[in-house]
């Protein structure tokens, strides 16, 4: 059975792919922060789905413990083949207001956050020729979000991350893909204003937001058998409001 750590896995969009990865039969490392009671309720609808699913917790800004949760992981499911780098927060601001401390908060979460988690598993990957990884960014990276300048810099900067790991994994059999969903109901999108929301909406050719479970089907084909010689690529999920 392979192993999936899936960052942020208690709530949002982190849940819904570690509910579809243990559907497809990956013992499931679901990763949390602060939200412990959302992350046991993730592993119970998990198990009692007949899939395989623990929790994890780690705060992923602090290198001490990423790469414990890596060893504790590996420790307790087995090697890891598919990491979701999901986990992420979101600020918003006008540039000239935005104080240094809040952008490297939201750096520290979205950018540092990956560029650890891949390090740190990249040489066990490297060593048994097998992986995935998978970047949760967004079509922030591509559009530059307004008032989210920190946000829409860590997320571009993950599709830059994924390009490099790409490149320097790929001999060893990683593929290493990034995701730029649109604006998906859940906590992160809940509190945006409803005047804004009419402008959005109106940007979307499908004339809806997205639901956690278009994200997750996306992260079940990068992680198949399937997509195997898929790698450095940049797939947007949002009704085709970044078409090109
Ligand atoms: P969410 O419900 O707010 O979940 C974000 C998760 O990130 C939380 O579960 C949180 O864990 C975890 N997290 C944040 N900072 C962390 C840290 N320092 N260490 C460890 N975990 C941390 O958000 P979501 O909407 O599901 O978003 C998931 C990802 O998709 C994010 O990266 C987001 O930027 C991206 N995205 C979302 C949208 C959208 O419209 N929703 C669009 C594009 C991209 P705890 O709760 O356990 O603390």
């Amino acid at each position: 059975m392979k192993t999936a750590l899936v960052t942020g896995a208690a709530r949002g969009i982190g849940r819904s792919i570690a509910k579809i990865l243990a559907a497809d039969g990956f013992s499931v490392a679901v990763h949390y922060n602060s939200s412990v009671d959302a992350a046991n309720e993730t592993v119970t609808a998990i198990n009692a789905a007949g899939g395989m699913a623990s929790a994890f917790q780690a705060d992923l800004t602090d290198e001490n413990q990423v790469n414990a949760l890596v060893k504790d992981v590996t420790d307790k499911l087995g090697p890891i083949h598919t990491l979701v780098c999901n986990a992420g927060i979101m600020y918003s601001q006008l540039l000239s207001f935005t104080k240094l401390e809040d952008w490297r908060k939201v750096m520290a979460s979205n950018l540092d956050s990956a560029f650890l988690l891949t390090k740190a598993l990249s040489r066990l990957m490297v060593r048994r020729k097998e992986g995935r990884i998978i970047y949760i960014s967004s079509d922030a990276a591509l559009l530059g979000d307004l008032m989210r300048c920190a946000y829409s810099a860590s997320k571009s900067g993950l599709l830059g991350l994924a390009r490099t790991a790409a490149r320097e994994l790929a001999p060893s059999g990683i593929a290493v893909n990034a995701i730029t969903p649109g604006i998906i109901e859940t906590d992160m999108t809940a509190d945006i204003p409803e005047t804004r929301k009419v402008k959005q909406l109106a940007a979307i050719p499908m004339g809806r937001f997205g639901s956690p479970e278009e994200v997750a089907g996306i992260v079940r084909f990068l992680a198949s058998e399937d997509a195997g010689w898929i790698t450095g690529q940049t797939i947007s999920v949002d009704g085709g409001l970044c078409m090109r």
